[in-house]
Protein backbone atom coordinates (compact mmCIF):
# COMPACT_ATOMS: atom_id res chain seq x y z
CA UNK A 1 0.00 0.00 0.00
CA UNK A 2 1.66 3.13 -0.81
CA UNK A 3 0.46 6.51 0.80
CA UNK A 4 -0.15 9.69 -1.38
CA UNK A 5 -0.14 13.52 -1.00
CA UNK A 6 -2.13 15.38 -3.44
CA UNK A 7 -1.05 19.07 -3.37
CA UNK A 8 -3.42 20.60 -5.87
CA UNK A 9 -6.06 17.87 -5.47
CA UNK A 10 -9.02 19.84 -6.39
CA UNK A 11 -7.75 20.39 -9.51
CA UNK A 12 -7.82 18.60 -13.20
CA UNK A 13 -4.82 16.72 -12.47
CA UNK A 14 -5.63 16.00 -8.41
CA UNK A 15 -9.09 14.81 -9.45
CA UNK A 16 -8.38 12.73 -12.13
CA UNK A 17 -5.05 11.12 -9.28
CA UNK A 18 -7.91 10.93 -7.19
CA UNK A 19 -9.93 8.50 -9.71
CA UNK A 20 -6.85 6.19 -9.92
CA UNK A 21 -7.10 5.87 -6.27
CA UNK A 22 -10.79 5.10 -6.00
CA UNK A 23 -9.98 2.52 -8.90
CA UNK A 24 -7.06 0.78 -7.01
CA UNK A 25 -8.00 1.19 -3.41
CA UNK A 26 -5.73 -2.09 -2.48
CA UNK A 27 -2.77 -0.05 -3.75
CA UNK A 28 -3.19 3.67 -2.99
CA UNK A 29 -4.29 5.54 0.22
CA UNK A 30 -5.01 9.21 0.64
CA UNK A 31 -3.05 10.25 3.20
CA UNK A 32 -3.18 14.08 2.46
CA UNK A 33 -5.22 16.55 0.18
CA UNK A 34 -4.14 20.31 -0.27
CA UNK A 35 -6.21 22.92 -2.65
CA UNK A 36 -5.60 26.59 -3.21
CA UNK A 37 -8.88 28.08 -2.59
CA UNK A 38 -11.99 25.01 -3.90
CA UNK A 39 -12.89 24.52 -0.12
CA UNK A 40 -16.25 22.82 -0.84
CA UNK A 41 -14.64 20.31 -3.41
CA UNK A 42 -11.66 19.77 -0.34
CA UNK A 43 -14.25 18.93 2.04
CA UNK A 44 -16.10 16.35 0.08
CA UNK A 45 -12.92 14.98 -0.86
CA UNK A 46 -11.87 14.96 2.55
CA UNK A 47 -15.19 13.26 3.34
CA UNK A 48 -14.86 9.99 0.53
CA UNK A 49 -11.26 9.42 1.05
CA UNK A 50 -10.96 10.27 5.05
CA UNK A 51 -7.41 11.63 4.69
CA UNK A 52 -5.22 11.95 7.94
CA UNK A 53 -4.18 15.53 6.72
CA UNK A 54 -6.36 17.75 4.66
CA UNK A 55 -4.56 21.88 4.22
CA UNK A 56 -5.59 24.95 2.01
CA UNK A 57 -2.79 27.11 0.63
CA UNK A 58 -4.95 30.12 1.29
CA UNK A 59 -4.94 30.83 5.30
CA UNK A 60 -7.83 33.05 5.13
CA UNK A 61 -10.17 30.07 3.92
CA UNK A 62 -8.82 28.11 7.53
CA UNK A 63 -12.06 28.70 9.58
CA UNK A 64 -14.82 28.19 6.99
CA UNK A 65 -12.45 25.11 5.78
CA UNK A 66 -12.67 23.81 10.01
CA UNK A 67 -16.45 24.79 10.01
CA UNK A 68 -17.14 22.27 7.51
CA UNK A 69 -14.75 19.60 7.78
CA UNK A 70 -16.45 19.45 11.38
CA UNK A 71 -19.79 19.03 10.18
CA UNK A 72 -19.03 16.16 8.78
CA UNK A 73 -16.93 14.90 11.53
CA UNK A 74 -13.35 15.12 9.91
CA UNK A 75 -10.75 13.35 13.05
CA UNK A 76 -7.23 14.31 11.22
CA UNK A 77 -5.32 17.38 11.06
CA UNK A 78 -6.76 20.72 9.43
CA UNK A 79 -3.67 23.21 7.84
CA UNK A 80 -3.18 26.24 6.27
CA UNK A 81 -0.91 28.24 4.51
CA UNK A 82 2.48 27.39 2.76
CA UNK A 83 4.75 26.31 5.89
CA UNK A 84 1.82 23.81 6.24
CA UNK A 85 2.38 22.60 2.74
CA UNK A 86 6.04 22.84 3.07
CA UNK A 87 5.57 20.51 6.56
CA UNK A 88 2.85 18.25 5.01
CA UNK A 89 4.90 16.90 1.94
CA UNK A 90 7.56 15.73 4.59
CA UNK A 91 5.29 13.97 6.60
CA UNK A 92 7.17 10.37 7.37
CA UNK A 93 3.96 8.22 6.47
CA UNK A 94 3.98 9.44 3.11
CA UNK A 95 5.26 7.65 0.21
CA UNK A 96 4.54 9.74 -3.42
CA UNK A 97 3.67 13.18 -3.88
CA UNK A 98 1.72 14.15 -6.34
CA UNK A 99 2.81 17.77 -7.06
CA UNK A 100 0.25 19.28 -9.07
CA UNK A 101 -0.34 22.87 -8.32
CA UNK A 102 -0.78 25.73 -10.50
CA UNK A 103 2.52 27.60 -11.50
CA UNK A 104 5.29 28.53 -9.53
CA UNK A 105 3.72 27.93 -6.05
CA UNK A 106 4.43 24.42 -6.64
CA UNK A 107 8.46 24.88 -5.89
CA UNK A 108 9.01 25.33 -2.34
CA UNK A 109 6.81 21.95 -1.38
CA UNK A 110 8.54 20.21 -4.26
CA UNK A 111 11.85 21.03 -2.74
CA UNK A 112 10.81 19.96 0.24
CA UNK A 113 9.27 16.92 -0.87
CA UNK A 114 12.57 15.62 -2.58
CA UNK A 115 14.58 16.82 0.70
CA UNK A 116 12.49 14.72 2.23
CA UNK A 117 13.52 11.70 -0.15
CA UNK A 118 9.95 11.09 -1.31
CA UNK A 119 8.90 9.75 -4.41
CA UNK A 120 7.55 13.00 -7.05
CA UNK A 121 4.84 12.21 -9.31
CA UNK A 122 5.56 15.78 -10.94
CA UNK A 123 2.74 17.25 -12.67
CA UNK A 124 3.59 20.88 -12.00
CA UNK A 125 5.72 21.33 -15.19
CA UNK A 126 6.86 25.32 -13.63
CA UNK A 127 8.82 23.87 -10.93
CA UNK A 128 11.35 22.42 -13.61
CA UNK A 129 11.13 25.45 -16.10
CA UNK A 130 11.90 27.91 -13.26
CA UNK A 131 14.75 25.79 -10.75
CA UNK A 132 15.35 22.49 -13.18
CA UNK A 133 18.65 22.95 -12.18
CA UNK A 134 18.83 22.44 -8.23
CA UNK A 135 15.67 20.41 -8.45
CA UNK A 136 17.48 17.55 -10.46
CA UNK A 137 20.55 18.14 -8.39
CA UNK A 138 18.66 17.70 -5.20
CA UNK A 139 16.69 14.42 -6.52
CA UNK A 140 20.36 12.99 -7.40
CA UNK A 141 21.50 13.81 -3.91
CA UNK A 142 17.96 12.71 -1.89
CA UNK A 143 17.68 9.68 -3.93
CA UNK A 144 13.97 10.98 -4.53
CA UNK A 145 12.72 9.93 -7.92
CA UNK A 146 10.82 12.51 -10.26
CA UNK A 147 8.26 10.45 -12.38
CA UNK A 148 6.36 12.54 -14.60
CA UNK A 149 2.66 13.44 -15.20
CA UNK A 150 2.71 15.11 -18.44
CA UNK A 151 1.41 13.29 -21.10
CA UNK A 152 4.33 14.15 -23.16
CA UNK A 153 6.89 13.36 -21.12
CA UNK A 154 5.28 9.82 -19.46
CA UNK A 155 5.60 9.29 -23.42
CA UNK A 156 9.30 9.78 -23.49
CA UNK A 157 9.78 8.18 -20.10
CA UNK A 158 7.60 5.48 -21.37
CA UNK A 159 10.14 5.13 -24.61
CA UNK A 160 13.02 4.83 -22.83
CA UNK A 161 12.46 2.09 -20.71
CA UNK A 162 14.92 -0.41 -20.91
CA UNK A 163 17.20 2.12 -22.83
CA UNK A 164 18.89 2.71 -20.18
CA UNK A 165 22.56 2.65 -21.74
CA UNK A 166 21.15 4.02 -25.11
CA UNK A 167 21.76 7.71 -26.34
CA UNK A 168 19.20 9.81 -27.62
CA UNK A 169 19.58 11.56 -30.60
CA UNK A 170 16.17 13.30 -30.33
CA UNK A 171 12.88 13.98 -28.39
CA UNK A 172 10.24 14.37 -30.69
CA UNK A 173 7.94 16.55 -28.28
CA UNK A 174 4.17 16.73 -29.94
CA UNK A 175 1.85 18.98 -29.25
CA UNK A 176 -1.83 19.66 -30.20
CA UNK A 177 -1.63 22.69 -31.53
CA UNK A 178 -4.60 24.21 -29.61
CA UNK A 179 -6.97 25.74 -30.41
CA UNK A 180 -5.59 28.58 -32.69
CA UNK A 181 -3.35 26.44 -34.91
CA UNK A 182 -4.81 27.22 -37.93
CA UNK A 183 -5.78 31.28 -37.20
CA UNK A 184 -3.97 33.80 -39.05
CA UNK A 185 -1.76 36.37 -36.99
CA UNK A 186 -4.95 38.70 -37.59
CA UNK A 187 -7.61 36.55 -36.20
CA UNK A 188 -4.72 35.84 -33.12
CA UNK A 189 -4.94 39.73 -32.41
CA UNK A 190 -8.73 39.66 -31.43
CA UNK A 191 -8.78 36.28 -29.85
CA UNK A 192 -10.77 36.13 -26.15
CA UNK A 193 -9.78 33.99 -22.82
CA UNK A 194 -13.51 31.99 -24.05
CA UNK A 195 -12.38 31.34 -27.58
CA UNK A 196 -8.74 30.48 -26.04
CA UNK A 197 -10.58 28.20 -23.08
CA UNK A 198 -12.06 25.63 -25.83
CA UNK A 199 -9.47 23.48 -25.86
CA UNK A 200 -9.93 20.78 -29.19
CA UNK A 201 -8.34 17.32 -27.16
CA UNK A 202 -7.63 18.05 -23.66
CA UNK A 203 -9.65 18.82 -20.34
CA UNK A 204 -7.46 20.90 -18.50
CA UNK A 205 -7.45 23.74 -16.01
CA UNK A 206 -7.72 27.66 -17.30
CA UNK A 207 -4.22 28.63 -16.54
CA UNK A 208 -2.36 25.60 -18.59
CA UNK A 209 -5.10 26.07 -21.19
CA UNK A 210 -4.51 29.69 -21.91
CA UNK A 211 -0.57 28.70 -21.92
CA UNK A 212 -1.82 25.39 -24.46
CA UNK A 213 -3.38 28.35 -26.90
CA UNK A 214 -0.12 30.14 -26.70
CA UNK A 215 1.77 27.48 -27.04
CA UNK A 216 4.01 28.77 -23.90
CA UNK A 217 2.62 25.28 -22.35
CA UNK A 218 4.84 23.72 -24.95
CA UNK A 219 8.14 25.78 -24.62
CA UNK A 220 7.93 24.98 -20.80
CA UNK A 221 7.65 21.32 -21.71
CA UNK A 222 10.65 21.59 -23.60
CA UNK A 223 12.52 22.57 -20.62
CA UNK A 224 11.00 20.29 -18.81
CA UNK A 225 12.09 17.42 -21.25
CA UNK A 226 15.65 18.75 -20.89
CA UNK A 227 15.88 18.59 -17.29
CA UNK A 228 13.96 15.30 -16.69
CA UNK A 229 16.19 13.11 -19.37
CA UNK A 230 19.34 15.34 -19.28
CA UNK A 231 19.13 16.33 -22.93
CA UNK A 232 20.44 19.92 -24.57
CA UNK A 233 17.14 21.72 -25.64
CA UNK A 234 18.58 22.09 -29.48
CA UNK A 235 17.53 18.16 -29.46
CA UNK A 236 13.82 18.47 -28.69
CA UNK A 237 12.00 18.99 -31.46
CA UNK A 238 8.51 20.60 -31.35
CA UNK A 239 5.88 18.40 -34.04
CA UNK A 240 2.36 19.56 -33.91
CA UNK A 241 0.27 16.62 -34.07
CA UNK A 242 -3.51 17.60 -33.92
CA UNK A 243 -5.20 14.87 -33.09
CA UNK A 244 -3.09 14.26 -29.67
CA UNK A 245 -2.49 10.31 -30.09
CA UNK A 246 1.17 9.88 -30.53
CA UNK A 247 1.75 11.55 -26.79
CA UNK A 248 5.37 12.22 -27.85
CA UNK A 249 8.65 9.42 -29.12
CA UNK A 250 12.55 8.97 -28.65
CA UNK A 251 14.70 8.40 -32.11
CA UNK A 252 17.93 6.81 -30.82
CA UNK A 253 20.93 6.76 -32.47
CA UNK A 254 20.55 4.15 -35.15
CA UNK A 255 17.00 5.90 -36.34
CA UNK A 256 14.84 3.80 -34.66
CA UNK A 257 11.29 6.07 -33.21
CA UNK A 258 9.57 5.07 -29.64
CA UNK A 259 6.94 6.35 -29.30
CA UNK A 260 3.79 6.12 -26.86
CA UNK A 261 0.16 6.14 -28.22
CA UNK A 262 -3.17 6.47 -26.92
CA UNK A 263 -6.33 8.03 -26.23
CA UNK A 264 -5.96 11.13 -24.56
CA UNK A 265 -6.82 10.79 -21.15
CA UNK A 266 -4.83 12.39 -18.42
CA UNK A 267 -5.55 8.96 -15.65
CA UNK A 268 -3.06 7.20 -17.89
CA UNK A 269 -0.20 8.92 -17.55
CA UNK A 270 -0.88 9.65 -13.88
CA UNK A 271 -0.82 5.92 -13.08
CA UNK A 272 1.57 5.25 -14.85
CA UNK A 273 3.58 7.42 -12.71
CA UNK A 274 1.81 6.02 -9.76
CA UNK A 275 2.18 2.21 -10.50
CA UNK A 276 6.00 2.05 -12.33
CA UNK A 277 7.18 0.10 -13.18
CA UNK A 278 4.31 -2.33 -13.15
CA UNK A 279 1.16 -1.10 -15.52
CA UNK A 280 -1.76 -1.69 -13.96
CA UNK A 281 -5.27 -2.63 -15.92
CA UNK A 282 -7.23 0.37 -16.45
CA UNK A 283 -10.84 0.54 -18.74
CA UNK A 284 -9.73 3.67 -19.63
CA UNK A 285 -10.65 4.47 -23.77
CA UNK A 286 -9.36 2.86 -26.03
CA UNK A 287 -7.33 4.51 -29.41
CA UNK A 288 -8.84 2.96 -32.14
CA UNK A 289 -6.50 3.36 -35.01
CA UNK A 290 -9.35 2.18 -37.64
CA UNK A 291 -11.41 4.93 -36.84
CA UNK A 292 -8.38 7.39 -36.57
CA UNK A 293 -7.43 6.52 -40.14
CA UNK A 294 -5.51 10.36 -40.26
CA UNK A 295 -2.58 11.17 -38.31
CA UNK A 296 -0.72 14.10 -39.38
CA UNK A 297 2.50 16.57 -37.76
CA UNK A 298 3.19 19.54 -39.02
CA UNK A 299 6.00 21.89 -38.16
CA UNK A 300 5.28 24.70 -35.28
CA UNK A 301 5.11 28.64 -36.91
CA UNK A 302 7.26 30.78 -35.02
CA UNK A 303 5.76 33.79 -36.23
CA UNK A 304 2.39 33.31 -34.70
CA UNK A 305 3.19 31.05 -31.41
CA UNK A 306 6.14 33.11 -30.54
CA UNK A 307 6.30 32.32 -26.87
CA UNK A 308 8.46 28.90 -28.31
CA UNK A 309 10.95 30.45 -29.37
CA UNK A 310 11.03 32.98 -26.37
CA UNK A 311 11.37 29.10 -24.13
CA UNK A 312 14.21 27.94 -26.24
CA UNK A 313 15.72 31.73 -25.59
CA UNK A 314 15.20 31.17 -22.25
CA UNK A 315 17.07 28.22 -21.85
CA UNK A 316 19.74 29.34 -23.99
CA UNK A 317 20.80 32.14 -21.96
CA UNK A 318 19.99 29.88 -18.96
CA UNK A 319 20.63 31.23 -15.29
CA UNK A 320 17.75 33.18 -14.05
CA UNK A 321 16.20 33.50 -17.56
CA UNK A 322 13.92 30.35 -17.15
CA UNK A 323 12.33 31.65 -13.86
CA UNK A 324 11.74 35.34 -16.02
CA UNK A 325 10.11 33.77 -18.47
CA UNK A 326 8.04 31.50 -16.27
CA UNK A 327 7.22 34.86 -13.76
CA UNK A 328 6.70 37.37 -16.69
CA UNK A 329 4.24 34.55 -18.25
CA UNK A 330 1.94 34.13 -15.22
CA UNK A 331 1.42 37.96 -14.93
CA UNK A 332 0.66 37.52 -18.58
CA UNK A 333 -1.63 35.23 -18.70
CA UNK A 334 -4.04 35.70 -15.70
CA UNK A 335 -3.85 39.40 -17.69
CA UNK A 336 -4.89 37.75 -20.71
CA UNK A 337 -7.68 35.23 -18.57
CA UNK A 338 -9.09 38.86 -16.99
CA UNK A 339 -9.35 40.68 -19.97
CA UNK A 340 -6.57 43.16 -19.17
CA UNK A 341 -4.27 42.23 -22.65
CA UNK A 342 -4.74 40.68 -26.14
CA UNK A 343 -3.85 37.34 -26.81
CA UNK A 344 -0.52 38.34 -28.66
CA UNK A 345 0.75 41.00 -26.56
CA UNK A 346 1.72 38.26 -23.89
CA UNK A 347 4.31 37.26 -25.70
CA UNK A 348 5.02 40.87 -25.96
CA UNK A 349 4.98 41.20 -22.07
CA UNK A 350 7.26 37.81 -21.55
CA UNK A 351 9.67 38.95 -24.41
CA UNK A 352 10.42 42.64 -22.74
CA UNK A 353 10.46 41.11 -19.30
CA UNK A 354 12.75 38.63 -20.54
CA UNK A 355 15.04 41.73 -21.76
CA UNK A 356 14.96 44.41 -18.69
CA UNK A 357 15.02 41.75 -15.76
CA UNK A 358 18.38 41.19 -14.05
CA UNK A 359 20.71 37.78 -14.72
CA UNK A 360 22.26 35.55 -12.40
CA UNK A 361 24.09 32.78 -14.39
CA UNK A 362 24.34 30.23 -10.80
CA UNK A 363 21.17 31.18 -8.81
CA UNK A 364 19.96 29.39 -5.24
CA UNK A 365 16.81 29.25 -4.07
CA UNK A 366 16.70 32.64 -2.67
CA UNK A 367 17.97 34.29 -6.07
CA UNK A 368 15.08 32.51 -7.75
CA UNK A 369 12.27 33.84 -5.11
CA UNK A 370 14.00 37.05 -5.69
CA UNK A 371 13.89 36.79 -9.16
CA UNK A 372 10.39 35.61 -9.55
CA UNK A 373 9.81 38.82 -7.50
CA UNK A 374 11.13 41.11 -9.28
CA UNK A 375 10.17 39.78 -13.34
CA UNK A 376 6.34 40.22 -11.45
CA UNK A 377 6.51 43.73 -10.74
CA UNK A 378 8.67 44.22 -14.27
CA UNK A 379 5.83 42.36 -16.50
CA UNK A 380 3.06 44.62 -14.42
CA UNK A 381 5.03 47.58 -15.53
CA UNK A 382 5.22 46.44 -18.89
CA UNK A 383 1.32 45.39 -18.85
CA UNK A 384 0.07 48.94 -17.81
CA UNK A 385 2.14 49.81 -20.76
CA UNK A 386 0.05 48.86 -22.99
CA UNK A 387 -3.46 49.31 -21.28
MG1 LIG B 1 1.47 18.20 -21.71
Amino acid sequence: MKRLAILGSTGSIGTQTLDVVRRHPDLYEVYAICANRSVDLLVEQAREFRPEVVCIADESLYEELSRQLSAISFQGKIWAGADSIADMVTMPSIDIVVAAMVGYAGLRPTIEAIRAGKTIALANKETLVVAGEIICELAQKHHAPILPVDSEHSAIFQSLVGEDRNEIEKILLTASGGPFRTYSLEQMRTVTAADALRHPNWEMGAKITIDSASMMNKGFEVIEAKWLFGVPVEKVEVVVHPQSIVHSAVQFADGAIKAQLGAPDMRLPIQYALSFPERLAADFPRADLFALKDLTFERPDLERFPNLGLAYEAMRRGGTVPCVLNAANEVANLAFREGRCGFLQMSDIISETMNRAAFIQKPNYEDYVACDAEARRIAAEELNRKS
